[in-house]
């Protein structure tokens, strides 16, 4: 849960120097440019909800079809799900969120808005302006308040039963365990996985899309023997933390960091944060839990269902334990912007904006540019059997340089573009974004040529 002291922007001088991009200076290009803006704009917005763009859901959809091809496709221990939001509400009693996920709040009845109690300082609410007297903030005692979404189920109130949007994605995989397990033939150790919206009614969103209020997770949670929960733990600490190196995140800006035991949710054995240096400072994107046999037990207990398992030989009976990876899918295309933003000086004094996207993910992965608009027919000629591979955009309005600017600024790995001298040699000119060395290859050979190149590393 949310720790706000340590999303301030209170950071190190040197932490910051790492780091300099300011935050303003994304959101504005993440709107410009149709990555992400906020949710019903023209309404001005609704705290915490955030809308991606034809770029934004492409990056995202990138990173989503990278993680479930890491962790469900090439793995045999790991099979995939995708269950409902809405979940029987006797799950969120035996997860313990119906007791226990919530934070402490205190209202203040003078300007009307509420507040997490460890923001308070003695008497004052923090909105006050300096010279009212303290005596003035009229604070309400510090109530639980429950962080879930609730909803309505049934058509009279009557006969209506209160229902919650899902704060996180991981109890339908607890509650399907045994079907999964029985009909995708797994034996334990294995793992369930999935990607999903989960939503929070936080109550301070901030920092962009960082702390929102509907946000999507990518879980797996792994099913282990008590006696190999340590082992395991580790090996998907460095399975998750190598994840983030491949998406092309520079490692200066990646670090682990375990929890101390005042920290722990109720469930937790042991957990460690994998952490983002965002502008706002080192935050966590992902967590490594071990939450012991804490869930099944648990779904036990209230369902009545027996959930533990055989070795079928040895004959013992146990309720497996539960690693669990839960990596935010918006923090982290929030890490991938912050990562990929950077600004260069040309030989010509412009200044050209990159986003350094890692091919894989980047949302375009070449633009067709024509040199004149005499060109375009032989030029959509490429877009189109280019596109049946991979995201494909096409422009031909304004001055090349301008052109070649705009794909830097959305990070498309390659331009091509098709020249007078194109029908003749049966060649395009391919420029790379972050060398910009240009290269003549055959039209014949270019969908190899990019293909090769946007695998690369990946
Ligand atoms: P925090 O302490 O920042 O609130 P958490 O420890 O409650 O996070 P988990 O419950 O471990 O988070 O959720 C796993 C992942 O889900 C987080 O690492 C994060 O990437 C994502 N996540 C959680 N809450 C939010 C949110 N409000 N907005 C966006 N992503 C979130």
């Amino acid at each position: 849960m949310s720790d706000d002291a340590s999303e301030s922007p209170a950071q190190g001088d040197a932490e910051r120097e790492r780091n300099p991009l300011a935050m303003e200076t994304l959101v504005s290009l993440c709107a410009a440019r149709g990555f992400i803006y906020p949710s019903s704009e023209i309404y001005g917005g609704i705290a915490g909800f955030w809308d991606y763009g034809p770029l934004g859901v492409e990056l995202k959809n990138n990173l989503k079809a990278f993680w479930w091809r890491r962790m469900v496709r090439e793995r045999d221990d790991v099979v995939g799900i995708d269950s409902a939001i809405i979940s029987h509400p006797r799950t969120w009693e035996a997860s313990g969120h119906v007791e226990g996920f919530s934070d402490p709040m205190v209202d203040c009845r003078t300007c009307k808005r509420r507040f997490r109690a460890d923001q308070i300082e003695g008497e004052r609410c923090p909105e006050a302006p300096k010279k009212r007297a303290v005596t003035d903030c009229d604070l309400t005692e510090s109530r639980e308040f429950n962080l879930m979404l609730r909803t309505e189920l049934g058509a009279s109130v009557d006969e209506s039963t209160t229902a919650y949007l899902r704060p996180e994605t991981c109890q339908a995989i607890f509650s399907g365990f045994k079907r999964v397990r029985e009909s995708a033939r797994q034996k334990v150790p294995f793992g369930i996985a999935q990607i999903g919206k989960a939503f929070r009614n936080e109550i301070t969103p901030r920092n962009f899309t960082f702390r929102s209020r509907e946000f999507e997770q990518a879980e797996m949670e792994f099913f282990c023997h008590p006696s190999e929960s340590e082992e395991w733990f580790q090996h998907w600490l460095e399975v998750r933390l190598q994840f983030h190196k491949d998406l092309g995140i520079d490692e200066s800006l990646l670090r682990t960091r375990p929890h101390a035991s005042d920290e722990l949710a109720h469930y937790a054995r042991a957990a460690e944060d994998v952490e983002f240096l965002f502008p706002f400072g080192w935050q966590e994107i992902e967590g490594v839990h071990d939450r012991g046999d804490w869930d099944l037990s648990r779904h036990t207990e209230y369902s009545g269902k027996e959930l533990a398992v055989t070795n079928e030989q040895t004959k013992e009976r146990f309720t497996p334990m539960v690693i669990e990876t839960s990596v935010g899918m918006d923090r982290t295309t929030l890490a991938l912007l912050v990562a990929a933003y950077r600004e260069e000086e040309l030989d010509n004094g412009e200044t050209r904006v990159v986003m350094g996207f890692h091919p894989a993910l980047a949302p375009i992965k070449a633009a067709i540019l024509p040199l004149s608009k005499k060109l375009s027919e032989p030029a959509r000629e490429i877009q189109k059997e280019l596109r049946k591979h991979f995201n494909v955009s096409y422009d031909e309005a304004g001055n090349i340089g301008r052109r070649y600017r705009r794909q830097d600024e959305v990070g498309t790995p390659f331009c091509v573009t098709y020249d007078f001298d194109s029908a003749e040699d049966g060649c395009v000119t391919v420029r790379e974004r972050d060398s910009m060395n240009q290269e003549r290859v055959a039209i014949d050979g270019l969908r190899t040529h990019l293909t090769e190149r946007l695998e690369e590393g990946s």
